[in-house]
């Protein structure tokens, strides 16, 4: 494949247009702080986090390392991937976190001595701290599917990372004939936001349907359940013919794939893809790995209270790479759980008490443009474990008119504008 130099330039330059730069202010750390606090990952979790820790308390030294200058976010990546929205919409920089007193680093964490309590970034630079704040998102496990290495996710982009894999995936539908089979496989739990997988199906089969009307789509999913998963097959029964979902019970456990015949192979059956769309098994960010955070699950175990790492003092881990009993792995969890973990972070270092948290998550889904589903929860921690508290959340209702999904896809759009100008506006 020639593609993945120039779509990282163009997706470096695009990603960059219309965004001052970020400060770099030095010396990294202020002398005489109180705390010093570093938070690695700026995206939903680690972002918010920066934030709010600076508000809990001014004093607190917040150095926020995250290595790319702009944020581009997966909550609606796969409106861009289906041509109904632009990737501009989905990018975000730091100034307003920087100019709200957070250190703003645009380096990778590279090290983490949770004994030392230091952070060695990329360029060598070492920072100091009392308090880690983890954030890394989820990386995809390049081992976990036989054939599925990183260079082959340029030729079947997972987009499960947003930013080029979504131009790359979206590029590729556009170029493709119709009459041509995409095919996206879908792992076991847990993962990162499931929902959207079935959100991105879904947008898949709407492209095809009014863009390449001979072309079809067919889901090879490792599992046979799915949350919302009657709203989803009913729209996708009303809509879209041209979808064919394969559980795991009919075969559709993904086993393997060939990114140069470009085959995937399921239980059962080997298909030759058009467009394959891999979504493979994925564990938490790597540099929760090396700072010893993650368990043998390759997610890291946390105190529901506080989300202290299970493993390392001192570091607090949140976001999609924690595994935190019923917590979604989702924007909105993140964002909920790093205010919480701010908070806990202020009481602790005063020697007060964390007080006992509860949060809202809302996942919003487009089946078809105009046409939105949610899943709510409340989540409150019971014996050290986040438990969904039962009969607080729901879905959708099944038989809603369509008036309904349109007022719920406005609701995704305004909860997605509302959470991101919170965190980066
Ligand atoms: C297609 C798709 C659609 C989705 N839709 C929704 C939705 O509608 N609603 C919803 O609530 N959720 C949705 N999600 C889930 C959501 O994107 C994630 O749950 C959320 O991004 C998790 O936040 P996070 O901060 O843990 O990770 P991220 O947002 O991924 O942020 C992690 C950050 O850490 C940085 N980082 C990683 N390693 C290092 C390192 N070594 N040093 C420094 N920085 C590092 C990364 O650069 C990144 O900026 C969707 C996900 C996908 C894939």
């Amino acid at each position: 494949m020639t593609e993945p130099r120039s779509t990282r330039r163009r997706f470096v330059r695009a990603a960059t247009a219309g965004v001052a730069a970020s400060v770099f202010p030095r010396p990294l750390l202020a002398q005489g702080s109180q705390q010093r606090i570093v938070v690695i990952g700026g995206g939903f979790a680690g972002a918010t986090a920066a934030r709010f820790l600076k508000r809990a308390d001014p004093r607190f030294n917040v150095t926020l390392v995250e290595p790319n200058p702009v944020f581009a976010a997966c909550p609606f990546s796969n409106e861009v991937i289906a041509g109904l929205r632009e990737m501009r919409a989905q990018l975000f920089g730091y100034d307003s976190i920087a100019m709200e007193g957070v250190v703003v680093v645009h380096q990778a964490a590279a090290a983490v001595d949770g004994r030392a309590r230091t952070v060695t970034l990329a360029n060598g630079a070492k920072l100091t701290y009392e308090r880690l704040v983890l954030a890394p998102g989820s990386d995809l496990r390049f081992d976990a599917l036989p054939g599925y290495d990183e260079s082959a996710a340029e030729r079947m982009p997972h987009a499960w990372k947003a930013g080029e894999q979504t131009l790359l995936l979206r590029r590729q539908l556009e170029a493709m004939e119709d009459g041509g089979t995409v095919v996206m496989t879908l792992p076991a739990l847990p993962y990162r936001c499931p929902p959207a997988s079935y959100e991105r199906a879904s947008l898949i089969a709407y492209y095809l349907q009014t863009r390449k009307p001979r072309s079809k789509l067919v889901v090879l999913d490792a599992k046979d359940t799915f949350s919302m998963q009657r709203l989803f097959e009913n729209a996708w029964q009303e809509f879209y013919p041209n979808l064919e979902w394969v559980p795991v019970s009919s075969g559709g456990n993904p086993t393997a794939v060939d990114a140069t015949a470009m085959t995937v192979s399921s239980d059962f059956d080997t298909y030759k893809a058009a467009v394959a769309n891999v979504i493979p098994p994925q564990k938490a960010g790597r540099i929760a790995e090396r700072a010893g955070t993650a368990d043998r699950t390759g997610w890291c175990p946390v105190d529901p209270i506080t989300f202290e790492s299970r493993l390392v003092p001192g570091i607090h881990v949140l976001g999609d790479a924690a595994i935190a009993g019923a917590v979604p792995k989702s924007a909105f969890a993140a964002n909920a759980v790093a205010k919480i973990c701010a908070a806990a972070v202020a009481k602790l270092v005063r020697g007060e008490t964390p007080a006992m948290p509860k949060f809202v998550n809302t996942c919003y889904s487009l089946a078809a443009p105009a046409y939105g589903l949610s899943i709510a929860g409340v989540y409150r921690p019971v014996n050290g474990q986040w438990l969904e508290v039962e009969g607080a959340g729901g879905v959708s209702p099944v038989d809603a008119p369509r008036a309904f999904r349109n007022q719920e896809a406005k609701f995704a759009n305004g909860w997605f504008n509302t959470i991101t100008s919170e965190i980066f506006g």
